[in-house]
């Protein structure tokens, strides 16, 4: 495993004044410095304030509410009452459920500790029953615990602490009118503590509403790229993406420790790992149309090494915990700037560096500026464009199609989300919910854009100066003396302004 944590800012666990069970536990799980996010929540966190951390997955973010949570159960032990539980966990997705679920329980081994997962897409009667005595934590996914509650298989009226993880994935997802609907039900008096990459405005009010005279910690400023990742752009036609792929897999070959391939559509997953079986490189595909068992084998291969190859959209792949990614490859360019932030921060976690590369053809040129702008550096770039635009019968230049496209960006240029055709009936509407979208994209219909042979979409970089293929070299990566996207402030919280979340979010249920 590979970690190298920051000195400077660094105390030792045992400062803290925690339990000496979980100094135990922490010693096992071979954890010897906190985190910078660690070093300011904990002691925060165990004077029982309520706290907003930004901060994104990787950080160590984990273990800064899970260990004074846990000091907390441990130093006020008692029986928790029958379908009920002590310390409730939001979170936006199974894997990261699962994953914050075992954290406890690796902090935790040494306490005697009841921990429950509840999460949708498993029967949910394991769930009724493990909930029956009573837990000290609950970590659930919104959805699944409505039903839980809605079932009288839990009251959340005994509740102590909550914990609302990724509250800006949760937003994307359409899980705020649930979280409301949680948060009603929870005592007034309780702790709460609340974790985002982003602040968007929305978060930003929530958390106004949700938090009392909070204390705000952050590890990096806010949205800005993980700085140990090296990032690399490679300008491409969208026909030659597949063929990159593969030899870029193969020309990194050793380097690469494991790479997470990320695209944008279920359908795209399944298509990139078919053709990479037939290159000779194995992969494994996870996104919302597998079953939990197929996504956990496949996590569970990727993580001991068996496949190194692991192909995901956005949303399945929020929350992956695991070490030694080395590689993060953008197959296509997410179209929510955050969620780049996002992808890459699967790389150089704790500590460790990272290599993310990105495949940007010419219909992407304008989320890569969204990306730029947002992380606030041009990201290096080689350009593999032959300059032919593939023609398509009847086929019209891009920007003349996305004039006519429904829901399309007010500020002009970003083009149409990409998806498999839609046949004729909406893609997403009003069924049920796609899992692997943001909420805010679900329901609009994908329209492919072509351009004729050797015609080049208006009104966007023309080329970007052209970089010969070398290694990645971070004195490369140029900040920007950019506008920053913050946009303004509520209750003390800075907040960036975002695209309007414009679809009812009763249809936009994820996970249950
Ligand atoms: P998280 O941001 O909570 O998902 O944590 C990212 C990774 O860092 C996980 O694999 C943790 O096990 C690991 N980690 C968290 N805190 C520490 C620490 N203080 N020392 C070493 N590894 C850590």
């Amino acid at each position: 495993m590979r970690r190298c944590i920051e000195r400077e800012r660094l105390t030792s666990f045992h400062e803290f004044g925690l339990a000496e069970p979980i100094l135990t536990a922490l010693a096992q799980e071979n954890y010897t410095t906190p985190t910078p996010i660690q070093s300011q929540t904990i002691p925060l966190a165990m004077s029982r304030r309520d706290v907003i951390g930004i901060a994104q997955t990787g950080t160590g973010k984990t273990a800064a509410f899970a260990l004074p949570i846990l000091h907390h159960i441990e130093a006020t032990r008692y029986r928790p009452e029958r379908k009920s539980c002590r310390v409730l966990v939001l979170s936006p997705t199974r894997e990261l459920s699962i994953q914050i679920g075992d954290s406890f329980k690796a902090y935790g081994r040494n306490l005697r500790l009841a921990v429950a997962v509840a999460i949708g897409g498993v029967p949910i009667n394991r769930q009724v029953r493990a909930l029956n005595h009573g837990v000290e934590v609950l970590v659930a996914t919104p959805g699944r615990l409505l039903d839980l509650v809605n079932m009288r298989a839990v009251s959340l009226d005994k509740v102590e602490v909550l914990v609302l993880d990724e509250a800006d994935r949760m937003l994307d997802m359409g899980f705020i009118h649930d979280i409301r609907k949680v948060v009603k039900m929870l005592p007034k008096d309780r702790q709460t503590l609340f974790f985002s990459a982003t602040m968007p405005q929305a978060i930003a009010e929530l958390a106004k509403d949700m938090l009392r005279d909070p204390a705000r910690v952050s590890v990096a400023p806010q949205s800005t790229t993980a700085e140990r990742v090296a990032q690399r752009v490679i300008l491409t036609d969208k026909a030659a993406k597949q063929s990159l792929l593969n030899d870029t897999i193969k020309a990194e070959g050793d380097a690469i420790d494991r790479v997470l391939v990320f695209t944008r559509t279920k359908h795209g997953a399944d298509k990139v790992v078919r053709n990479l079986e037939k290159a000779g490189i194995y992969s494994e595909a996870i996104h919302g149309n597998k079953s939990q068992n197929q996504r956990e084998r496949a996590l569970t291969a990727f993580r001991d090494g068996r496949c190194r190859t692991l192909v995901a959209t956005d949303i399945a792949a929020r929350g992956i915990d695991v070490d030694g990614v080395s590689h993060v490859i953008n197959y296509d360019l997410p179209n929510v700037p955050e969620s780049y932030v996002h992808r890459i921060g699967r790389t150089a976690r704790a500590g460790a560096e990272g290599v993310a590369i990105s495949f940007v053809d010419h219909e992407e040129m304008a989320y890569l500026r969204d990306i730029e702008k947002l992380i606030r550096m041009s990201i290096p770039s080689t350009d593999r464009r032959t300059g032919q635009r593939p023609a398509q019968p009847g086929a019209r230049p891009a920007q003349q199609n996305q004039r006519h496209q429904p829901g399309r960006s007010q500020r002009g240029g970003r083009p149409q989300q990409h998806g498999k055709p839609s046949h004729g009936k909406p893609s997403n509407g009003g069924g049920k919910p796609n899992r692997d979208k943001p909420a805010h994209q679900q329901g609009k219909q994908s329209q492919p854009v072509s351009l004729e042979a050797g015609q080049r979409p208006q009104g966007r970089p023309q080329s970007r100066p052209l970089a010969p293929t070398q290694p990645i070299n971070h004195a490369q990566q140029q900040p920007k003396r950019q506008q920053t996207s913050q946009a303004g402030e509520i209750g003390g919280i800075k907040f960036l302004q975002r695209k309007p979340d414009r679809q009812n979010a009763a249809d936009r249920r994820g996970p249950r």
